[in-house]
Order: C-alpha cells, then sequence, then structure tokens
C-alpha cells in the first residue's frame, strides 16, 4: 500500500488532496499565491508552468523531467487556476491533453494495487483481485487465449468515464459484464482514468461561464503570476499566428534586422540610446525581444550599457535568466495595456491598419512585434524579387 500523501504528491487530482489542505474553499486565491511566491523565490514556479505550456503549445505529448515533488500539487493547481483566468478553449484542451497524457504514462509503471488505491479514492466502484480472475476465453486462428484481469469496474462508472471515449471496443456491449461489473484490464482502466484527469481541466467551463473579471484583476496584482499569464499570452499570439510569413528573423552579423523593429521596440531604443532611465518593463520587454531574435548578449547588453544605473554584471545575470527561461516578448495586447504600443506616435501603418492575411483571406491586426517583423521581411524579400524581375 502507498502512503496516501506519495499518492497525492503523484497525482494532485485525488480527492485526497483535500486533507492536506494545500487549497480549499475557504481559502482566499489571491493570498495562497503570495504565499506560494514567496516559498519559491528562484523562479521554479515560473520554469515548471513555462515547461507545461510550452510543450503542450509545441502538441509535445510527454515532458522529460517529470517530478513527483510538493511543487507537482501547486503545478497541478496553478494550472487550474491559470485555465479558469485564461478562460480560452483551445488552450484548456492542450493542458488539459498534455496533462492526462502524462498521468497515463506514470499510472502506466504503477503497481496494480496502486491502481486500485486510486480507484478507491476517486470513489469508482472497483473490484480488485489477487492472483487475477479468468472471464472468457479468446479464440483467433485456432489459437486459444484465455483472459484474465485484476479488475471489474460497475458498469455506471464504466459508462462515465468511457462516455467521450468513441472507440467500438470500448462500448459497453463489446465488453464481458457480470452482476454489473465490467471486467477490465489495467490498461484500459488507466485510459479511463487518464479521461477523468482530462476533464478536471475542462470543468471549469462549465463552473459559470465567462472568468470573473474581479478574481482574476486580483490575482493579476501578483506579479509574478501576472509575469506567468502574459508570457502565456504571448506564447499562444505567436502559435496562433503560425505561419504564413514564415521568415527567418534571427540575428545575423553584418545584417541590419533593427530597421525593420515595430515601434513600439524603436521607442525604448532610442530612449536606452538617449540614455534616458527606462521602467522595469521596458527593460523586460526589451530583453525579451532580443533575446527572441538570438542577439548576442554582448549586443544586448551594450542597449543597457547607457542606462544611468548600469550594472554589467546585473545585466548579464537577468538576460541569462531571462534567456534560460525561454520568456517571450510581450503581445501587442499586453503592449496596448501597458501604454508602450507606439503605433500611433509612430503613425505606422501595418501597427494601425494591419494587414491582409492570404490564409485567413481576411484583413487582421497585428497580434505580435515579432510578427511585425516577418511582415516586413516578407514585403522587402517581395520588392526585391519584382525589382529583380
Ligand atoms: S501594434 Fe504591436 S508592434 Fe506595433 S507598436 Fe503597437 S505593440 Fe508594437
Amino acid at each position: 500500500m502507498s502512503n496516501i500523501f506519495d499518492l497525492v504528491k503523484r497525482y494532485p487530482w485525488l480527492p485526497s488532496l483535500k486533507k492536506y489542505s494545500y487549497i480549499d474553499s475557504k481559502d482566499d486565491p489571491y493570498e495562497y499565491l503570495l504565499e506560494l511566491f514567496s516559498k519559491y523565490p528562484n523562479g521554479e514556479i515560473q520554469e515548471r508552468v513555462f515547461k507545461f505550456f510550452r510543450a503542450a503549445f509545441e502538441n509535445i505529448e510527454y515532458l522529460s523531467g517529470h517530478k513527483n515533488d510538493d511543487l507537482n500539487i501547486y503545478l497541478y493547481l496553478i494550472l487550474r487556476i491559470l485555465l479558469y483566468i485564461l478562460d480560452n478553449k483551445p488552450i484548456s484542451n492542450r493542458i488539459a491533453n498534455l496533462y492526462s497524457k502524462i498521468t497515463n504514462n506514470e499510472l502506466l509503471k504503477e503497481a496494480d494495487a496502486t491502481v486500485y488505491e486510486i480507484c478507491q479514492d476517486l470513489n469508482l466502484k472497483i473490484k480488485y483481485y489477487q492472483p487475477p480472475i479468468n472471464y472468457g476465453i479468446n479464440i483467433s486462428k485456432d489459437q486459444k487465449q484465455i483472459l484474465e484481469t485484476n479488475f471489474r469496474i460497475h458498469y455506471a462508472d464504466y459508462l462515465k468515464l468511457a462516455a467521450n471515449l468513441r472507440d467500438e471496443y470500448r462500448k459497453l456491449v463489446n465488453n464481458a459484464l457480470s452482476e454489473g461489473y465490467v471486467f477490465i484490464q489495467k490498461r484500459s482502466l488507466i485510459r479511463l482514468i487518464q479521461e477523468y484527469v482530462r476533464r478536471k481541466f475542462l470543468n471549469n467551463e462549465d463552473d459559470e461561464g465567462k472568468s470573473s473579471n474581479k478574481f482574476k484583476k486580483n490575482l493579476l496584482k501578483i506579479q509574478e503570476f501576472k509575469e506567468i499569464y502574459d508570457n502565456i499570452l504571448s506564447h499562444w499570439e505567436l502559435k496562433k499566428e503560425e505561419f504564413e510569413y514564415n521568415f527567418e528573423i534571427s540575428f545575423k552579423k553584418g545584417s541590419n534586422i533593427s530597421k525593420d523593429f515595430p515601434p513600439c521596440i524603436k521607442d525604448i531604443l532610442l530612449k536606452a540610446e538617449e540614455g534616458q532611465n527606462l521602467t522595469h518593463i521596458e527593460r523586460l520587454f526589451i530583453t525579451f525581444f532580443l533575446n527572441a531574435l538570438d542577439y548576442p548578449e554582448d549586443e544586448i547588453i551594450n542597449v543597457f550599457s547607457t542606462m544611468p544605473d548600469f550594472d554589467k554584471k546585473k545585466t548579464e545575470y537577468q538576460i541569462n535568466f531571462a534567456k534560460r527561461k525561454g520568456y517571450i516578448p510581450h503581445s501587442c495586447a499586453t503592449l496596448k495595456s501597458l501604454n508602450l504600443c507606439m503605433a500611433v506616435k509612430y503613425n505606422d501603418q501595418i501597427c494601425l491598419e494591419g494587414y491582409f492575411s492570404k490564409k485567413l483571406d481576411t484583413k487582421k491586426t497585428l497580434a505580435h512585434p515579432l510578427f511585425y517583423i516577418q511582415l516586413k521581411q516578407y514585403r522587402g524579400s517581395k520588392k526585391i524579387k519584382k525589382l529583380e524581375d
């Protein structure tokens, strides 16, 4: 038998989580998150959450280095809070799929008795047999195979969990049933648990429709949480638009990519050049942006070298920290909300009017500053081609 706390660390979606007061209905999520971020001040939470979202956005099915520690419980809770706040069906689906697939892989490694314990925790009506029981014979090409299993599940639970699994062989009529219990193989039982976990992440949608604005506003007052939230949205904007202007926009020695920078970046660079102090958020944005273009560290440090409070060591550390964490530059929506969009000031046509998307056959507004460069480069290449023709 497993220690139930160990089990909860591995599988925080188990109802027994409540026994360990990680969070319950009486807790204020704001206070809870504040305390949590102060408990992990080194960005470990942010790193784990980003890793998860990045993998989900890339449709990766497994995460290397999955850890079953205390933070695994927090990760689960934060993911659910984030999905509620984001209120975005495609994102919820991706996270739900990835999380439930990881769970499936982990459960397959568990002993039969542990899977039984998990089913009990889930309050499923399960019968467990050790040694396994026989429940029929499968005859195929004159070969006889005795069917045996350690598990039977009540048909009502079976139907509830298998409701969204459409395979023919999972239909109740295609499974052996006796006294109201379905004979089920461990792998199939785990597949049903996977489905339970997947739905846990989608339940938010049924709760109260749109996520409460007040709740969201409150949580976004926590700087670390806001950082995670903004970064996910920026990443999603990039992902969504992937991509009709698939241009290599990395830094190349000798080429001048900065001529294609959007106004929001140009404005910050200009301030830096003039030796004006940049706000914290401007510094972050420019660092994420230049990192995303693979600018060499020295070039980025140079940008900050004119600041009145320039500290080379600190700047180096911050650039590398952001790179390691894979922070994505903010999206246009976020920059607008931070008053960092300079479309009007520079009277920039792309930023103000958007562009025509051939892929979608419609006019689109610009969603991300990195697209601005891709669009500029695409248009530039068209011009060159025309001249050559
Ligand atoms: S529209 Fe986007 S890219 Fe253009 S200035 Fe505003 S934030 Fe920057």
